[in-house]
């Protein structure tokens, strides 16, 4: 392909005179790859095709929405029928009330759950209510977790475990930082020794119970154990932030995956996104009864949207929560996942090549290191050479993972053993590069 051919280019070239970057959110710019972003034409299945028309076995899925793969029949369906009803009302409707409904039968931590439609919004929203329902200020984030880009939550660790974070973003006031705390992810000495310093402040922790946005990193069990504890005994709201793992890791989401090895566990404060929109602007937050009653129009704490509970996004996360509720589609769906990566993990053993693999549901991650990386410190130290030369020798070859080293892979149901093995015949090329 010349650059006078290459339709992904021109539309590039064009993108950038009128769009910052030439992207509506920056990992999409392949920034940290290098190279030309695909812009996608369409998607069926399993695979997108690109504005030259190429197939890729797509890996990422929206980030995380496209769990069913794309085009579902059902889902389609429903998101065309819900379109010739009616695009936005701004008054409620019948099918808010049953996807309400249906989250809160999945999850049964929360009783209570409003829809808004991005996940930084909900997130937003989670930290003001816990600050409301409180009556505190102070927060406490961890390294690497993404949590949306409201500005109380775009936080790096200060110099010393005591003091309150920077501003990773230009355009944040100092004064809108002080009272996030931001701590290593799986450090319980340090986590310790914030709440023995600040636990009487805190209004909330939120976490990320298994990262997606520092490639693929759990919780560990004492850890989040830990966590639990100290915000019950400290007054303070545990908010899981399952935007990236609610419905991708389980039918029970993230918190399912920890109440197996904690007995009751549960967090105070959910929030949820990307699955349950099955592709549509829609999020959500959820908690106890008495937490979530603190909201307008009952409560004091402010909070609305003009697309909220929009009646095509509710329609087609419906519709998708309805198909992964069938009987066995978190087994197979797990299964495809574990070959993939077992498959990686073989090629890259047989190249000599230094490689570790976790999942956990429909959610992956692989690290050019022979252990996992328990932090985000270390996901970082990753070479990044090595990483773009796999992630391009994969693009070439039409499989399209994240082009971050510090992003999170996505299987969907589409995928078939033919997907799952052409991508391991590639990589075996590849590793024999690296
Ligand atoms: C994607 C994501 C968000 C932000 O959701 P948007 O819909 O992009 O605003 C928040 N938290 C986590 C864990 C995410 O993965």
């Amino acid at each position: 392909m010349t650059p006078a051919t290459d339709r992904n280019l021109q539309l590039f070239e064009r993108a950038r005179h009128v769009i910052p970057g030439g992207v509506n959110s920056p990992v999409r710019a392949f920034k940290a790859v290098g190279g030309t972003p695909r812009f996608v034409s369409r998607a069926q299945g399993a695979y997108f095709w690109d504005a030259n028309g190429k197939q890729y076995i797509d890996y990422i899925g929206s980030w995380g929405p496209m769990i069913l793969g794309h085009g579902h029949p059902a889902v389609v369906e429903a998101v065309q029928k819900a379109c010739l009803e009616g695009f936005s009302f701004g008054a409620p409707t019948e099918r808010e009330v049953e996807l309400a409904e249906e989250i809160l039968s999945l999850v049964p931590s929360m009783d209570m759950v409003r829809l808004v439609s991005s996940g930084t919004e909900a997130g937003m929203s989670a930290i003001r209510l816990a600050r409301g329902a409180t009556g505190r200020n102070k927060i406490l984030k961890f390294e690497g977790c993404y949590h949306g880009h409201a500005d109380a939550l775009l936080v790096k660790a200060g110099s010393g475990l005591a003091t309150f974070g920077h501003a990773t973003s230009a355009g944040v006031p100092a004064e809108v930082v002080q009272h996030t705390l931001v701590l290593e992810y799986n450090d319980v000495a340090q986590l310790e020794k914030a709440f023995t310093l600040h636990g009487k402040d805190m209004a909330c922790l939120i976490i990320e119970p298994i990262a997606g946005n520092m490639n693929f990193v759990r919780a560990s069990i004492p850890f989040m154990q830990r966590c639990r504890e100290l915000c019950t005994q400290y007054g303070a709201l545990f908010i899981f932030d399952e935007v990236m793992t609610g419905f991708r890791v389980g039918l029970r989401c993230a918190q399912g995956v920890y109440a197996k090895s904690i007995p009751g566990f549960e967090p105070d404060i959910t929030v949820l996104g990307k699955v349950i929109g099955g592709g549509m602007p829609l999020a959500a937050f959820g908690g106890k009864r008495a937490v979530m009653e603190q909201l307008a129009p009952l409560g004091p704490v402010y909070q609305a949207g003009t697309l909220s509970g929009n009646p095509v996004a509710t329609a087609c996360g419906l519709a998708t929560l309805r198909e992964i509720k069938k009987p066995g589609f978190y087994e197979a769906l797990g299964a495809k996942t574990q070959t993939l990566m077992a498959g990686l993990k073989g090629a890259a053993d047989k190249a000599g090549v230094p490689f570790s693999v976790d999942s956990e549901g429909g959610m992956f991650g692989f690290f050019l290191f022979d252990t996992l990386p328990q932090n985000y410190a270390k996901v970082m130290t990753t070479d990044n050479q090595r990483f773009n030369t796999l992630f391009h020798g994969m693009l070439d070859r039409g499989v399209y993972f994240a082009p971050a080293l510090y992003e999170a892979g996505f299987m969907s149901a589409a995928h078939t053993d033919a997907d799952l093995q052409a991508t391991v015949h590639s990589a075996v090329e590849i590793f024999n590069l690296l």
